[in-house]
């Protein structure tokens, strides 16, 4: 007898524990597999923004947040700073979120356990498993085949939610391969910790500079003298570099304006690279028959900043509705999930194109860069307009 779960979640990251989370209190009866357990480890840059946490706020993880921020999990942030190529600079405050919640650099070994363990207090089964591929008859997915316990298994659903981060299984198995994310469209990042820094307290560092534009460099505190480090560059740029992404750290640390910021004896750990999928591509499918992506798994990282654990918790939140209303139907089709596509457009696709024009435009020039730093440090209501627009 094989049991048929009315959902799975394959992923247990922002998104899928997102829409874990909002299904269980709906009352739905939720699997949510990863191949890790939970605490661990995610390659991110770790900025939360204040909007991200105003969703968890939402969904009754205020307190959870509050004791992470007193535990010092949670690295508070007041304010940003911007370094141009020939180091104009211009700091500005971070709005707070719309219910006055704060923006955190927040270790994924940190924040992710947050809402797994939210899902599971709310009646979301958690299970360690690693999904290797959709189970699809008919052209309809049922379920997934997985690796629990050492042994392969068939986990059936009516449906499934495929939230595995940029290297999902799901989308890999449903979405076309001349339909996928192509290079101009992609990043590549690496994300290091290091310990024996002066930092700027409370705040977060971009470094924009001639060797890596259109991406950039970031130093995010995580405490008093440790921070988040690391540099991203689109993909497209990064291949044509031919230069390795731990070399580009190393000269980023020997920079003047870094290395007299350095600590004897500072130490290097977690050194890791990973992907990004931006959400600037065009005319994705994320919805299919009994399935439908969210996160990072469809693909929603802004193509300006890197970020993406806002806009894979937005995602999280309308696919949940969707998932909803068609498990309330009994219709779990892709003509009664489609209305997903165009809630997901809707909501993120105007920010993502503007993000990946002033990317694509502005980004490109160092000069250009220089100009614009010193015109937002001049001129603090375009500042704000601007950043808040990213
Ligand atoms: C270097 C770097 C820096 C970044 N910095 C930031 C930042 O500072 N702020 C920001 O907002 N965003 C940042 N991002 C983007 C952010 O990390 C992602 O957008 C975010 O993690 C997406 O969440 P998700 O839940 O969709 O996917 P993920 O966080 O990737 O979660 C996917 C989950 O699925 C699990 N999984 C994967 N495959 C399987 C499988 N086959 N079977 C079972 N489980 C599986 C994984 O273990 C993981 O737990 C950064 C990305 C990178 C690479």
């Amino acid at each position: 007898m094989t049991h048929e779960h009315e959902v799975i979640v394959v992923g247990a990251g922002p998104a899928g524990a997102t829409t874990a989370t909002i299904l269980a209190q709906q009352g739905h009866e939720v699997l949510l597999l990863d191949r890790h357990n939970f605490p661990r480890d995610k390659t991110c840059g770790d900025a939360i923004p204040a909007e991200a946490v105003g969703i968890m706020t939402e969904l009754g993880m205020g307190e959870r947040v509050a004791t992470a921020v007193a535990r010092g999990e949670f690295y508070p942030l007041a304010s940003l700073r911007l370094v141009s190529p020939h180091r104009y600079e211009m700091e500005a405050p971070l709005q707070k979120g719309r219910l006055g919640t704060d923006s955190y650099v927040a270790p994924r070994l940190y924040f992710d356990a947050v809402i797994q363990q939210h899902a599971v207090a709310l009646g979301a089964t958690f299970q360690q498993a690693q999904v290797t591929a959709p189970v699809v008859k008919n052209g309809r997915v049922t379920g997934v085949l997985a690796k629990v316990n050492g042994r392969v298994q068939t986990l059936r659903a009516r449906v499934v939610v495929g939230a595995d981060g940029v290297t999902s299984s799901i989308t890999r198995a449903l979405r076309p391969k001349a339909a996928q994310h192509i290079d101009k469209h992609r990043a590549v990042a690496l994300r290091a910790y290091l310990e024996g820094i002066d930092i700027y307290p409370n705040q977060v560092e971009f470094y924009l500079y001639k060797d890596i534009l259109p991406g950039y460099a970031w130093i995010f505190p995580t405490g008093a003298r440790s921070v988040n480090i690391g540099l991203g560059m689109r993909l497209d740029h990064f291949r044509q570099k031919k230069q390795s992404l731990e070399k580009m750290l190393q000269q980023f640390l020997e920079m003047p304006a870094i290395k007299k910021r350095l600590h004897p004896g500072y130490t290097l750990r977690d050194v890791a690279t990973w992907q990004l999928n931006f959400g600037s591509q065009a005319h994705l499918q994320h919805v299919y028959e009994g399935a439908i992506l969210v996160g990072d798994a469809a693909g929603f990282i802004n193509p300006l900043t890197g970020g993406g654990i806002h806009n894979s918790m937005i995602s999280a939140k309308l696919a949940a509705q969707t998932v909803h209303q068609a498990l309330c139907q009994g219709d779990t089709s892709r003509a009664a999930m489609l209305s997903y596509e165009q809630a997901c457009h809707t909501e993120m696709w105007e920010g993502m194109k503007r993000s990946f024009n002033i990317q694509r435009t502005l980004l490109r020039f160092p000069l250009l860069v220089d100009v614009l730093i010193r015109g937002l440090r001049e001129n603090s209501h375009l500042a704000q307009a601007f950043l808040t627009k990213l």
